[in-house]
């Protein structure tokens, strides 16, 4: 037994990691946020949550989920996963990406030039080990 981390009641645990009860109540706004885009195509992501009531986090876990689609409601985004600022692909906006990308690559740079660091050494090692052999 578990606690909902939705709810916080007990349950069994499950591959969803919520209650029954929390399940059927997702499945219920994720209907009703689904009918609602398709009638208001241009609704935005916080009109869409004052009219059906539901958060807009679980609304961008639905569009993350791929289960709600955005592509036909012009004006719906969800916040960037790091900065916050509204985006409508992926998990983190241009900038963010780009940064993470630079970040990883500086990682990358870095770790090889330590690699190449400990080869000069290890070079530097042999040529010693031959200059003693001679
Ligand atoms: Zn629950
Ligand atoms: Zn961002």
């Amino acid at each position: 037994m578990d606690n909902c981390p939705r709810c916080g009641k007990l349950f069994i645990k499950n591959v969803r990691g919520i209650c029954q009860n929390c399940i059927k109540e997702i499945e219920i706004e994720y209907e009703r946020c689904v009918k609602h885009i398709r009638e208001n195509k241009g609704i935005h992501m916080h009109e869409l949550s004052e009219a059906t009531g539901v958060s807009v986090k679980q609304i961008t876990t639905f569009i993350r989920e791929g289960r709600i689609s955005i592509a036909n409601a012009p004006n719906m985004t969800y916040p960037c996963e790091v900065c916050g600022i509204p985006i409508r692909d992926g998990h983190m906006c241009d900038s963010c990406r780009t940064r993470l990308t630079k970040d990883l690559h500086q990682a990358v740079r870095e770790s090889s030039n330590q690699d190449q660091s400990n080869n000069m050494g290890s070079g530097t090692y042999s040529a010693i080990d031959k200059l003693r052999g001679k």
